[in-house]
């Protein structure tokens, strides 16, 4: 098959043939249609990458496609089914698959998966004899993928897959960020920093919430009108003024949740300071490893402000990307404006610059 395999950080992708290996028992066949091409893949081809893997891996961990085959023991989903891929396997046993956070997955998150394994420490792609490893245990931008049944989320054949797959990870992300991890009430103000893809579906999480004043923050005022277009009630272009000071403006002070939308200390600083008393700065953005935030201590005693991350939208897979998806078929989730443009998968490379230009909302290979 076709996949985008990366050979070593900081260099471009390239599209070659590679074999891939049937699925063992447990695991399942995908004929991918679109995966999302996500900054989070893009900083490994940056050559900052989040953590450091085998190489080469086939990127990209937005997904959705149909079941193509199905392993021995497998229950969950059946050949044709259409399914979205979870970069968070959820093993259904450890600690937080069984309080309900499974987003934090000891298995999902754990070292095997998250170094380009499947869940038994094995590898289905290869090229002759040379390994090629998975990214997130589900490497998208293939034309097909094996990973785990627990991999995957069946969803209705009637969502078109290149919008399911943003339910993947930029949507599930940013709007679960609003509605698991801060969850505000109607009328509480929310002021998100970053209107990218993450960004903007934070921006729908919090219309989603009847949170008022939903303020979104970036530097590019075409990104501002776009956070407009999807429910943001006022914008800040922080390329012309404090932010800060214009959100405390709004608010009276501050807002009661805060959204850092990506990825940079001083951003996740300023959402502290633009951050109410008593509210919570809510922490999306993956900066570089090594990085640090810094805040006033005495801020804790005198402000009851709270600071907390959230990853993968505190999703509970199995439950939240049906959910989305029919908030999107009810026509309460904007996933068609979302994609802004797509590719071939031979154009992953253009879709990584056009990425890095800040041209799109959320670019989208389709297979
Ligand atoms: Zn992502
Ligand atoms: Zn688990």
């Amino acid at each position: 098959m076709k996949a985008a395999a990366l050979h070593d950080y900081g260099q471009p992708m390239t599209v070659e043939e590679i074999d891939i290996d049937d699925p063992k028992p447990t695991e399942v066949k995908v004929k991918i249609a679109a995966s999302g091409v996500c900054h989070s893949d893009y900083v490994f081809v940056a050559g900052k990458p989040f953590f450091e893997g085998p190489r080469p891996i086939v990127l990209g961990h937005e997904g959705a496609g149909v079941v193509e085959k199905v392993g021995s023991g497998v229950t969950r989903v059946e050949v044709g089914d259409h399914v979205v891929l979870s970069w968070i396997y959820a093993c259904g046993n450890c600690y937080y698959c069984t309080v309900g956070r499974s987003n934090l997955c000891d298995v999902g998150r754990g070292p095997v998966i998250g170094e380009g394994y499947l869940a038994d420490g094995t590898t289905r792609l290869h090229k002759g004899i040379i390994p090629y490893y998975h990214f997130l245990g589900i490497s998208t931008m293939a034309e097909y993928t094996v990973c785990d049944e627990k991999s995957v989320v069946k969803v209705d054949k009637d969502v078109p897959l290149d919008k399911a797959a943003l339910v993947g990870c930029a949507v599930m992300t940013g709007v679960g960020a609003v509605i698991n991890t801060a969850k505000p009430i109607p009328g509480e103000s929310v002021a998100i920093f970053g209107a990218g893809g993450v960004g903007i579906s934070c921006v729908q999480g919090a219309v989603l919430s009847g949170a008022y004043p939903i303020i979104a923050v970036d530097n590019k005022a075409n990104k501002l009108d776009i956070a407009r277009h999807f429910g943001a009630t006022h914008t800040i272009d922080a390329s012309k003024v404090d932010a800060v000071e214009e959100i405390q403006k709004i608010t009276g002070g501050g807002a009661n949740y805060t959204f850092e939308a990506v990825g940079h200390p001083q951003l996740m600083r300023n959402c502290w300071d633009a951050t109410a008393k008593g509210g919570t700065a809510v922490v999306i953005g993956g900066a570089e490893m090594g990085d640090e935030v810094s805040i006033p201590a005495l801020d804790f005693p005198f402000t009851e402000k709270a600071i907390r991350g959230t990853g993968y939208g505190g999703a509970r897979m199995n439950v939240d990307i049906p959910k989305l998806l029919n908030l999107y078929k009810a026509g309460k989730l904007n996933l068609d404006d979302m994609v802004s443009a797509t590719y071939p998968l031979d154009g992953v490379n253009d879709a990584f610059s056009d990425l890095r230009a800040g041209k799109n909302l959320r670019g989208v290979l389709m297979m």
